[in-house]
C-alpha cells in the first residue's frame, strides 16, 4: 500500500459517494407519474377536458406552440411573457435531441404555479401529468428539464415514473 494507493482508493470512494447520492435523488422523483396523480381540483370533470383541473388558458406561447399558463396569485411578480415560453421552448428540445427525437413536436403545456402550491397537492415542485400532457411547476430552474424529459419519455409510450431510464443520466440532472 502506498500513498498512491491510498489516494487512488480515496478517489474511487469518493466517486462512489457522488454516484450513491445521484442515484438517491433519482430515486427521490420530481413527481412525475402515473395519471392517478392527484387534479388540483376535486371536481368530477375529466382531466382532459380540464388540462387536469388547471384548464386552457395560457398567457404566452412560443414560436411552435408551447403554451405557458402564469398561475402564479402572489403579487408583484414579474409576469411571464412569449420570451420564456421561447426559451422553455428551446430547453424542452434540447432535452427531446439529446433523448434522439428529431423534433419536438407537438410542445408540451406549462403551468407555473406559487411556490409550495404544488408541493401541497403532489408532495413536489414539480409535476408531469400526461394524457394531456401538462408540466406544472413552482419555478421554472432546471426542474423543466427534467419533466421535459419525463414528457419526451411519455411520448414514447412509458413516461418512466421510477426514473430507471439511462437518459436520466445523459439528457438531464436527476432530480
Ligand atoms: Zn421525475
Amino acid at each position: 500500500m502506498t500513498p498512491r494507493d491510498d489516494l487512488y482508493r480515496g478517489l474511487m470512494l469518493l466517486l462512489a459517494a457522488i454516484a450513491l447520492i445521484v442515484l438517491a435523488l433519482a430515486l427521490a422523483g420530481c413527481g412525475a407519474e402515473a395519471s392517478s396523480a392527484p387534479a388540483p381540483s376535486s371536481s368530477s370533470s375529466s382531466s382532459s377536458a380540464d388540462n387536469h383541473g388547471y384548464g386552457w388558458q395560457y398567457d404566452a406561447m412560443s414560436a411552435h406552440g408551447l403554451k405557458l399558463r402564469d398561475a402564479r396569485q402572489a403579487a408583484g411578480v414579474r409576469r411571464l411573457t412569449a420570451l420564456e415560453a421561447d426559451l422553455l421552448e428551446r430547453r424542452a428540445a434540447t432535452v427531446a435531441t439529446c433523448a434522439g427525437e428529431l423534433e419536438l413536436a407537438p410542445p408540451p403545456f406549462v403551468v407555473l404555479l406559487d411556490p409550495g402550491e404544488l408541493a401541497a397537492r403532489v408532495g413536489k415542485p414539480g409535476w408531469y401529468y400526461p394524457n394531456p400532457p401538462l408540466i406544472a411547476l413552482e419555478d421554472l430552474g432546471d426542474l423543466f428539464d427534467h419533466e421535459a424529459l419525463h414528457y419526451v419519455l411519455d411520448r414514447r409510450g412509458d413516461l418512466d415514473a421510477g426514473h430507471t431510464s439511462p437518459l436520466w443520466a445523459s439528457c438531464s440532472f436527476a432530480l
